[in-house]
């Protein structure tokens, strides 16, 4: 197919970083080179739209960047974007910029945004990117791999401590509203309980009898991994120590999730994603969505991808349940 004319592309992240992010930027740096239009690099999100917060990037201003965490654009929050005034800004500024397209990257909010931008007639398109992994349309969101290898590791290093005290450790791992990442990671460590915010649980049942039952069996130490979505990470230390007498400890992985180098799956598919939403706007396409579906990439309209509902994955549950003791 032959590729739209374009003299420059923008590129922003936005919403909560994720380790991937850079690797993204990168792709859409180079893929726009070798295809003869200008990268533009936009810094904090769409506040950088706003204000021409911007510059021109060139391959060498992303030498280096695929093996670092965060964003070397800076990410934000703009509530000033997700008015019509601030929509309007931005569009100003493209047209002021002689940006023809904008690759955003980020979460659903940051996909509204993009929307709003190519409904006011600047091409879009958007690349999940957040680890969370609660993106409806995509199977696979940026920075969900490192960020469950993180925790994974941080819980692997405090099994060793419980273990020699014969404790219950209680830990929380992010993402948010959604039980993704604390499913996964529940697996991986062989946590005796995984508690989401989709999933209704019973303490006595799920918990307690579980610690109860593994105690006659000899198992003296017990990992819980709790959402933060579920907000019950306290409640069910105590309610462990009350119930079964077993000294528990809670940690809170927070924030350290987010960081650190990208895993190999985060950069592969942050390069593939990055050249992917290149080559769809140099096609034409606008108010889309990169997404991963069925070991594929491709995309969505981003209306679409933004209708639809993620439910957590139930054999992945059935299995983390199954053997958790
Ligand atoms: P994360 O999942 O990491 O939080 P996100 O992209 O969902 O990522 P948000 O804070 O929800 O994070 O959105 C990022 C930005 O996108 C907002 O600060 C705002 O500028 C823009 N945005 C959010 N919602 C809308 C909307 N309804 N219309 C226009 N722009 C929006």
């Amino acid at each position: 197919m032959e590729k739209k004319r374009m003299r420059r592309i923008g590129v922003l992240t936005s919403g909560g970083d994720a380790p991937g992010m850079n690797a993204a930027v990168r792709a859409v740096v180079r893929t726009c080179i070798q295809y003869g239009v200008t990268p533009i690099g936009i810094y904090r999100g769409y506040n950088g739209l706003i204000n021409g917060d911007m510059e021109e990037l060139n391959a060498r201003s992303v030498n280096g960047i695929t093996s670092k965490g965060g964003t070397m654009l800076y990410t934000a929050r703009s509530p000033e974007f997700a008015t019509p005034e601030g929509v309007k800004r931005a569009v100003d500024t493209c047209r002021y910029k002689g940006i023809d397209g904008i690759i955003a990257i980020g979460g659903d909010g940051t996909f509204r945004g993009a929307r709003d931008l190519a409904e006011n007639g600047i091409n879009t398109v958007g690349i999940p990117g957040t680890i969370d992994n609660d993106i409806a349309c995509s199977h696979y969101s940026i920075g969900f791999d490192t960020a469950a290898n993180t925790a994974i590791e941080a819980i692997d290093k405090l099994a060793d401590t419980m273990q020699s005290h014969e404790r219950c450790s209680v830990v929380e791992v992010m993402g948010r509203g959604a039980g993704h990442l604390a499913l996964y990671v529940g697996l991986a460590v062989g946590a005796t309980a995984i508690i989401t915010p989709e999933k209704p649980f019973d303490f006595e049942t799920d918990v307690a009898e579980k610690i109860r039952e593994g105690k006659y069996h000899g198992k003296h130490h017990h990992l819980i991994i709790v959402a933060e979505g579920t907000g019950k990470t306290e409640e069910i230390a105590r309610n462990i120590r009350e119930s079964t007498g077993m000294e528990s400890r809670v940690t809170i992985i927070g924030h350290v999730q987010r960081g650190g180098s990208p895993s190999a799956r985060d950069r592969c598919m942050a390069s593939r994603m990055g050249h992917y939403a290149v080559c769809r706007l140099l096609d034409g396409e606008s108010n889309i969505v990169v997404v991963y579906r069925d070991s594929h990439i491709c995309h969505l309209p981003i209306t679409e991808g933004l209708s639809m509902k993620k439910s957590l994955d139930d054999y992945m549950y059935q299995v983390a349940r199954e053997i958790g003791i």
